[in-house]
């Protein structure tokens, strides 16, 4: 079954318009710093409780591996644990006393002439976590940046907010990839309401509709760049990569003030389904935001990673904001709708609401069977998009998400498998 990509389905989720107002949370007294584990678990720690970390300095963690983490906080390690996230995930999870800042040197030296190759080790670092070593890996093959000025969940607006808002920082980041060999254009998609506050960015601005999931990269390559991406293809196989609103704005303050962005924007949507935007130091456990903010969490309770259709639900408020997090959500127990083990009813639902036109209903049977290669060869499960839109709608509330997720993580398990055989 290799059929075209997407189908004809138009799911109706408007974005809401992101406020203006952002609140500071204040630096915490503990921060935490997750620190990638090497797939080797032999690896010895060389960071100790009681060592001492500037802001911006890279982090040694473990024997024999280059330190790709920067710091975010001043102070003095005094715990070290490790933190097992979904789908493999392993940190080390750095817990620090903070003191006031103080700056390392060499991230000093780095800010005050910033350049594509100087940025690129540390970019997984900055607010909105963009990837430049794709320049580098592509060798000058990139030929288009796509700013994405819409977030890609609902409620949350971080990439909104920056967009709007950080407007002379989005344009020194423009140029900054203007200037990147290779790239022959920078595009910035905004709704057209956001048309007056963008237009001055310096990037070519392209309208899209406030509707999700049109803001995924998939949807954008097929509607504003006419390519349709095969299953399981990046859109940099094809020229073309995706950064964030906050990350050009990231760079853009790295370029025009010399200073490194520790800090980051995160929606937080409560209880009620009201969003608000603060202003958090990178490392900051959700427990403080939430302690700032006043919410209390109860017995019960979700917290959940990101938005309503994509995010992921967390076991402790101790995970700090990291450079990849924009939202966060809370739901009462009450309000958490029930997952069950019910069977599919094919009531066809998912299918009518799948934007890749795929078919959900045979898919899941596959996945919840564990069978995730015939899942591929049968039911195209690498064209998925990811948008939750199936998972959102099923009466028997399949988790079908959750199941598409793990058969793709699932599959690279064993591709990576294959290649060490070979
Ligand atoms: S998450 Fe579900 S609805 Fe969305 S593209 Fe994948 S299968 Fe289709
Ligand atoms: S929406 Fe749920 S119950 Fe209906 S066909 Fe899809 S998986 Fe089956």
């Amino acid at each position: 079954m290799k059929r075209s990509f997407f189908g004809s389905a138009t799911p109706a989720f408007k974005y809401a318009v992101s406020p203006h107002k952002i609140e500071d949370i204040p630096m915490p007294e503990q921060a935490m710093l997750f620190v990638d584990q090497p797939k080797n678990r032999d690896r010895k720690y060389v960071i100790k409780i009681g060592d001492t970390v500037k802001t911006g300095q890279k982090l040694n963690v473990f024997d024999g591996v280059e330190a790709t983490t920067i710091s975010t906080v001043t102070g003095t390690v005094t715990d070290i644990q490790t933190y097992r996230s979904d789908y493999g995930q392993t940190y080390a999870a750095l817990t620090i006393k903070t003191v006031n800042d103080d700056m390392d040197e060499a991230i000093v030296a780095l800010t005050q002439a910033p350049a594509l190759n100087t940025l690129s080790p540390y970019s997984s670092n900055l607010p909105g976590a963009p990837n430049l070593s794709v320049f580098e890996q592509y060798a000058s093959a990139i030929h288009t940046v796509v700013i994405n000025g819409l977030d890609d969940d609902l409620l949350v607006s971080v990439n909104q907010w920056a967009a709007q808002y950080l407007t002379s920082n989005i344009k020194a980041g423009v140029g900054f990839f203007k200037d990147i060999p290779g790239v022959k254009r920078v595009i910035l998609t905004a709704p057209e309401r956001m048309l007056s506050v963008v237009n001055s960015s310096g990037a070519e601005i392209s309208v899209i509709e406030e509707i999700y999931p049109k803001v995924l990269p998939a949807f954008i390559m097929r509607d504003l760049l006419g390519t349709v991406l095969p299953a399981g293809d990046t859109t940099e196989k094809h020229g073309v990569t995706f950064i964030k609103a906050e990350a050009v704005a990231a760079i853009g303050q790295i370029v025009s003030t010399k200073t490194l962005p520790i800090s980051k924007v995160l929606t937080v949507v409560k209880r009620d389904g009201s969003c608000q935007n603060v202003r958090v130091r990178m490392g900051t456990p959700l427990k403080s935001v939430f302690d700032a903010l006043n919410i209390t969490t109860q017995t019960g309770d979700r917290i959940i990673l990101g938005g309503p259709m994509r995010g992921t639900a967390i076991y402790s408020e101790n995970i700090p904001v990291l450079a990849t997090t924009d939202g966060v959500t809370i739901q009462n127990a009450s309000d958490i709708p029930r997952v069950s083990t019910d069977p599919c009813t094919n009531c066809g639902e998912c299918i009518r609401v799948c934007p890749a036109d795929m078919p959900v209903n045979v898919l899941v049977r596959y996945l919840e069977n564990g069978l995730y290669q015939e899942a591929k060869d049968l039911c195209d499960l690498l064209s998925c998009v990811e948008c939750g839109l199936c998972s959102y709608v099923c009466p028997s509330k399949m988790p079908i998400f959750q199941y598409i997720k793990l058969g793709k993580y699932e599959l690279s398990q064993i591709e990576t498998a294959e290649e060490q055989d070979e």
